[in-house]
């Protein structure tokens, strides 16, 4: 094995693991998930039962222990398994609704929803964006009204990822109506099966069709007191907070399925001859790829340095925003010069390309947009 900066050799070992669980477990089953529109929960129990859903939570609620990097080779890995959905689970899962109860949890609430989520037992899920607060979370309106014992809530949630299954929901939600902005949020932790949540559809997407996404309304619904997750009035700066080590995994785990999309357009492009020659000959072609691989290497150094800064306890928000955005964009625009290499044969469903160009796509959307990541960008470098 080459010496590297960031991967050690238990790295390297559990990365054999995971491919090894991947390719038995997943691979065989990834094109009847895409057509299913939905990947099995056993997937979760069995990640869980191999330890991959707690690789970087604490060994005391079940974990491994692990740095920040055991989760990069988990989502390297899982993204080849032929249905990028399951990364997309997953990441919510371990990356998105459960940090926040390890960082501001009791130890009820860790007992209660960490530890079965890091097992595969329950299945979370993570409420903010709303119909009218998308890039702005400022505008979240489901509200949390303080009664008798407990809270009761009203309001919705859109495009909620694990949304259509999932045993909990971290939730975010306004609870001082006085208080604008960013104030007067809380983040509570709430059972799927109380009474008045409601799943009012599982929605169609463009890509990662193996992932279910979904719309949920909240009518009455009352939830005990100790549902309250973290300090009350702090839940937009918390879940925030939680939220730059997602970035992150967004990025590398693009960047992974964009390498095996560009592999597959150089072996096509070495094949498929035109003009009396295969078309990875034409200097066209050849030089593109070269700039697509310089351009995947660039982005996958800075999602790395980044990730080393962060495991090391910095907080570089600036830099987890610039890989995000260079990652996305670039694992996107592999995807879509791979296909225009492969040409009309890239464009037909039975070949992989067009399922990684439409997976791709929504990377640029959700987690914060291009735009989004370009503000924070330009605001962390004092332009305004
Ligand atoms: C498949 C999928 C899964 C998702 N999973 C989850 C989930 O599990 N939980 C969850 O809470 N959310 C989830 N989301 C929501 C996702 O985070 C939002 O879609 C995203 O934050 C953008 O919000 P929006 O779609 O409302 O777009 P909008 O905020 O309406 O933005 C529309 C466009 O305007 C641009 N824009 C907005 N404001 C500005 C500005 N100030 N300057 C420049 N441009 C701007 C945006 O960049 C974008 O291009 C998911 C979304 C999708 C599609």
């Amino acid at each position: 094995m080459a010496e590297s900066l960031f991967f050690t050799e238990e790295h390297e070992m559990l990365r054999r693991s995971v491919r090894d669980f991947v390719n038995k477990e997943l691979v065989p089953n990834a094109d009847a998930w895409e057509e299913e529109r939905l990947f099995p929960d056993w997937v979760f129990q069995r990640l869980g039962e191999l330890g991959y859903l707690g690789l970087h939570f604490p060994e005391e609620y079940g974990g491994g222990g692990g740095d920040y990097f055991t989760n990069v080779v988990l989502m390297e890995e899982l993204a080849k398994c032929g249905s990028f959905g399951v990364n997309t689970g997953v990441a919510v899962q371990i990356g998105m609704a459960t940090p926040p109860i390890l960082a501001f949890g009791t130890e009820e609430q860790k007992q209660k929803y960490l530890v079965p989520a890091i097992k595969g037992e329950k299945i979370a899920c993570l409420g903010i964006t709303e119909p009218e607060a998308g890039s702005d979370v400022s505008n979240v309106k489901t509200f949390a009204e303080r009664i008798d014992g407990g809270w009761k809530v009203n309001g919705n949630k859109i495009f909620i990822t694990n949304g259509y299954r999932a045993d909990f929901m971290t939730l975010l939600a306004r609870t001082d109506k006085e208080k604008k902005g960013y104030k007067g949020m809380s983040i509570f932790l709430v059972d799927t099966d109380t009474p008045g949540y409601v799943v009012s559809r599982k929605l169609d997407k463009v890509g990662q069709w193996s992932s279910d996404t979904a719309e949920i309304f909240f009518e009455d619904m009352v939830i005990p007191e100790d549902a309250l997750l973290g300090e009350e009035g702090r839940g937009f700066y918390n879940i925030m907070w939680e939220l730059q080590g997602e970035r992150l995994i967004v990025a590398v785990a693009v960047i992974a399925i964009a390498e095996v999309t560009l592999q597959q357009a150089i072996d096509y492009a070495k094949e498929r001859v035109q003009f009396g020659k295969p078309i990875i000959k034409n200097q066209a072609i050849a030089h593109r790829v070269a700039d697509l691989a310089t351009e995947l290497e660039a982005a996958k150094s800075l999602a790395y340095i980044t990730a080393w800064r962060y495991d090391r306890g910095e907080y570089p928000v600036k830099e987890i925003s610039m890989a995000k955005l260079i990652g996305t964009r670039v694992a996107f625009q592999v995807t879509d010069e791979a296909l225009q290499i492969m040409g009309g044969y890239g464009y037909m469903m039975e070949y992989p390309a067009q399922k990684a160009w439409r997976d791709m796509r929504i990377a640029r959307i959700g987690g914060g947009t291009d735009e989004i990541m370009r503000e924070i960008i330009a605001t962390t470098m004092g332009l305004y």
